[in-house]
């Protein structure tokens, strides 16, 4: 059976295609960069549905979505094909957590001037805003949400061992910043995934802004 046929995969995908428009309408996906992934449904669970690497985001569509299998290698039928670069950054994360449904990670410019600015924190503390209810775990702006920021790295493999090691202590991690990079963020569903990311792209924004009117 073609997964592509199987109407839960279908309306994942189709969400998905919205939400990488949306995204890419917003600045937050520059020249080709970003990706994107869900856990297929079941029996399909152990294999996912990512972006294939080097697309143009402003004219993504279905055919640019791949399947790859839990250690992140492309299924038969799409041999030769490459998936995103970041593929290892994905199944690192459905890896320590089997409810998570979608990992979306954008190149927004607050993300990456964001990562910047907090790189020697290496876990950057936000309270105080009330989108933070919009986080995981999160009931009151009273509360502070804890964002680790990772170098960035071209050597997926270190890098992939690197956040397993922190996911292993800090299994609520929902969201991940890369030094220059950006941000990944993942949900129970693609909704609560898109959120996060929405969320925490304010929250950094709101920081970034108190800063410049501080100094
Ligand atoms: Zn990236």
């Amino acid at each position: 059976m073609n997964i592509f046929d199987n109407l839960e995969h279908h309306a994942n995908a189709q969400e998905l295609l919205a939400i990488i428009a949306l995204f890419h309408q917003r600045g937050w996906s520059p020249a080709t960069s970003t990706n994107y992934s869900f856990r297929n449904p079941q029996p399909f669970h152990h294999t996912y549905t990512i972006s294939k690497s080097g697309i143009d985001k402003s004219r993504f569509t279905i055919k640019d979505l791949m399947l790859i299998d839990e250690f992140g290698k492309p299924l038969p039928s799409y041999q030769g094909i490459r998936p995103s670069a970041e593929t290892l950054l994905h199944t690192v994360v459905y890896d320590n957590s089997p409810e998570t449904r979608a990992i979306l990670h954008t190149h927004s410019p607050v993300s990456t001037i964001f990562s910047m600015i907090y790189k020697d924190e290496k876990v950057v503390k936000i309270t105080g805003f009330e989108v933070l209810k919009a986080l995981k775990n999160i009931t009151t702006h009273e509360q502070t949400f804890e964002l680790p920021i990772f170098a960035n790295s071209q050597d997926m493999p270190a890098l992939s061992e690197e956040i397993d090691q922190y996911y292993a202590k800090n299994p609520d991690m929902s969201a991940f910043l890369l030094v220059g990079h950006g941000i990944y963020a993942w949900g129970n569903s693609m909704t609560e995934a898109k959120r996060y990311v929405e969320a925490l792209d304010f929250l950094m924004d709101c920081m970034l802004k108190l800063r410049l009117y501080k100094n």
